[in-house]
C-alpha cells in the first residue's frame, strides 16, 4: 500500500484533511522582495509600538483559539485539550515575556572611553535587525515552534517568512493569517512545500532560525555558511534522567512519565533514557511502568494524554527502535505496540536497555522510554554524557546540593533537577545544547544574535587630532612608553605625557600645511 502524502491525512483515524497548495520553490524569493518595504517600516517604529502590535496579535491569536485548536488537533490527532494547553493558551503569555526579553536585548549600550587614549569621542552600541528572517520548522509542535523564534524576529525589526513542515501545513498558515489580519500587510509571509520550498528559503533570505533533525540543520548550516548568513539550528535530543536513590519516588515517577509521555515523546527534549541506581530501580521500575500503562492515547474522545504518532515513517522509527531492543534483551513492561486505528503507539517501558540498543544511541521521537539500570551516580553520568546529543538533561533526588552539582556535570544545555523540559516554554531561557542537537539559540536574549547584528555609532567631538595619529617622532615615542606604563598602574608616567601632547597636536596639524 502506498503512503499518503505528507499532511494528507489524519492521523488519528487516516481520514483525508483538507488539501494544502505548496508555493513554487521558484516564487519564494518573490516573498521575499514583498517583505522588504513593511520591513523598513516596520523597523523604523519605536520598540515600544513595535512591542503593541506582537501583543495584540497574540491576543488576536487567543482570541481566535477554538479555531488553532480544532486545527493542530485535526493535523497532529491529539486531543483540542493537550494543543490547547500545551501550544495554542499560552501564546499571549509567551509574548509577554518576549516583549521584557526584547526590552533588555534591544537596549542601546554606551561606550565609555578613556579621556586619555580617546579623549572627546563618545559611542552607542544599537541593534539593528538582519532584515528578513526565514523560519523553517519541523512538524512535532506546529505552532510553539514558529512563535518561539517568530516574537523575538519581529520585535527587533524584522519581517518573517514562515515554512511549516509539509506534514502540518495548515498550523503555520493559520499562524500566518492571523499576522495578516493585525500586523502590517507583507510583514509575515507564507511558504508551503517539503525541502525544496526550504531550501529556497535559505536562498533568499538574511538570517534563518531553523528547527528539525540533524540531517537537515547540516544542510541548512552549510548552505547559510555559503552565503554567509547567520543561521541558528536546533537539532534532535535523545535526554536522559537520571534517577537516585534517594528521591521522591511518586514525583519522580510522575515527573518522568510526564517528560518521556508528553507528546506522544515527540519532542526533542522527551526523556528517551532513565538512568536509575540499582539501589531504587526495583521500586522505580514497576512504578514508572504502572503510570505510564495507565496513559490514554487519543482513540477520538478528546481525554487522553497522548495522541497518535503524527506521521507514518516516525511510527516505522518507533517500531524498528522497540523490535530491536526487544531482540537484544530488553524487557517491555508496558505498551511495545500500535493502538488505535490510525497512528497511534502504546506508551511503552523498556527494561534492561544497554548501550549499542537504538532506543539507547539513536533518536527515537515517540512514546519510549528506555530504562539502563546504574551502580552508581558517575556511571549514570558517563552514560548520560556518552550521547551525540545533549539538550536537556536531569537529576532527580532529595538531595538538592548534590542534584545541582550532578546537574552541572551533565553536557547539555538546560541540566534540571527534579523536573524536566518545561522551559521550553519559557521565553526568557535560552533553549539550546551541545554536539549534534545544534549550536541554535531559541528564545532569551541569546537567541537575538540570529535576529539583529550590532552596528556602532561613534561621535568625536575631539577638536584636536588624536596625539597618536601621524607622524612619528621623539614625542610620540615618549607617548607609547608612557600610555603603556600608565597601563601597569604607574601613575607617574602621566608627568611624561602631559608636556608631550601639546607638542604631538602642532606636529600633526603641520602635516597637513601647504
Ligand atoms: P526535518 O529536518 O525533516 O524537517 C524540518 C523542516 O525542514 C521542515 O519544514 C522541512 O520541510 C524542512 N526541510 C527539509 N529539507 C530541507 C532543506 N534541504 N532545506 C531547507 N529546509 C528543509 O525535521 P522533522 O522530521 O520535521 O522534525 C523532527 C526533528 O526536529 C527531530 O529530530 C526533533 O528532535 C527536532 N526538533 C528539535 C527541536 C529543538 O528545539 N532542538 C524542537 C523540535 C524538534
Amino acid at each position: 500500500m502506498s503512503m499518503p502524502a505528507p499532511g494528507s491525512v489524519s492521523p488519528l483515524d487516516g481520514s483525508a484533511l483538507s488539501p494544502v497548495q505548496a508555493t513554487p520553490p521558484d516564487r519564494v524569493a518573490d516573498l521575499v522582495a514583498a517583505a522588504r518595504k513593511p520591513q523598513a517600516l516596520w523597523a523604523a517604529r519605536p520598540l515600544a509600538d513595535r512591542s503593541r502590535a506582537v501583543l495584540a496579535f497574540a491576543r488576536a491569536a487567543v482570541d481566535r483559539h477554538a479555531e488553532i485548536t480544532a486545527i493542530l488537533a485535526a493535523e497532529t490527532g491529539r486531543s483540542e485539550l493537550e494543543c490547547g494547553l500545551n501550544e495554542a493558551n499560552g501564546i499571549l503569555e509567551y509574548a509577554k515575556g518576549a516583549v521584557s526579553v526584547a526590552r533588555k536585548a534591544l537596549k542601546p549600550e554606551k561606550v565609555s572611553f578613556s579621556p586619555v587614549a580617546f579623549p572627546g569621542k563618545k559611542a552607542v552600541i544599537e541593534a539593528v535587525p538582519r532584515g528578513v528572517v526565514g523560519i523553517i520548522a519541523p512538524w512535532n509542535y506546529p505552532l510553539a515552534n514558529f512563535y518561539k523564534s517568530m516574537f523575538p524576529a519581529l520585535l527587533s525589526g524584522n519581517a518573517v517568512l514562515l515554512k511549516p513542515s509539509e506534514h502540518t501545513p495548515r498550523s503555520g498558515a493559520w499562524l500566518a493569517g492571523v499576522a495578516a489580519d493585525t500586523l502590517p500587510a507583507g510583514l509575515v509571509q507564507l511558504a508551503q512545500g517539503a525541502g525544496d520550498v526550504g531550501a529556497a528559503v535559505l536562498d533568499s533570505v538574511d538570517a534563518v532560525t531553523f528547527t528539525g533533525s540533524v540531517a537537515t540543520g547540516r544542510r541548512i548550516a552549510a548552505r547559510a555558511g555559503e552565503r554567509l548568513i547567520p543561521c541558528s539550528v536546533e537539532l534532535g535530543g535523545k535526554d536522559a534522567a537520571i534517577v537516585l536513590a534517594d528521591c521522591d519516588l511518586q514525583r519522580t515517577v510522575a515527573g518522568i512519565a510526564q517528560w518521556s509521555m508528553h507528546n506522544a515523546g515527540q519532542n526533542c527534549a522527551a526523556i528517551e533514557r532513565v538512568y536509575v541506581e540499582d539501589a531504587i530501580a526495583d521500586a522505580f521500575v514497576p512504578a514508572l511502568a504502572r503510570a505510564v500503562g495507565r496513559l490514554r492515547v487519543e482513540q477520538g474522545s478528546g481525554m487522553s494524554e497522548l495522541g497518535p504518532l503524527q506521521n507514518a515513517q516516525q511510527l516505522a522509527i518507533v517500531e524498528e527502535h522497540v523490535a530491536d531492543a526487544v531482540a537484544q534483551g530488553a524487557q517491555v513492561l508496558c505498551g511495545g505496540d500500535r493502538v488505535g486505528i490510525g497512528l497511534g503507539y502504546a506508551p511503552t517501558v523498556l527494561d534492561h536497555c544497554a548501550p549499542g540498543m537504538q532506543v539507547v544511541d539513536q533518536e527515537t521521537f515517540g512514546p519510549v522510554v528506555a530504562i539502563i539500570r546504574v551502580p552508581d551516580a558517575k556511571e549514570a553520568v558517563r552514560q548520560s554524557n556518552a550521547s551525540p546529543y545533549g539538550l536537556n538533561g536531569s537529576v532527580w533526588t532529595r538531595n538538592l546540593a548534590r542534584g545541582e552539582r550532578l546537574a552541572r556535570a551533565l553536557d547539555v544545555g538546560i541540566a534540571n533537577v527534579n523536573n524536566h523540559s518545561f522551559c521550553g516554554i519559557v521565553p526568557q531561557v535560552p533553549w539550546t545544547g551541545v554536539k549534534e542537537t545544534g549550536h541554535g539559540v531559541a528564545a532569551s536574549r541569546f537567541s537575538y544574535g540570529t535576529f539583529t547584528r550590532p552596528r556602532t555609532v561613534l561621535v568625536d567631538s575631539n577638536k584636536d587630532p588624536d596625539p597618536f595619529w601621524m607622524p612619528a617622532d621623539e614625542n610620540l615615542e615618549t607617548l607609547a612608553v608612557a600610555v603603556r606604563d600608565l597601563s601597569t598602574g604607574a601613575l607617574g608616567a602621566i608627568l611624561r605625557l602631559l608636556p608631550v601632547l601639546g607638542k604631538r597636536v602642532k606636529a600633526i596639524r603641520a602635516l597637513g600645511d601647504g
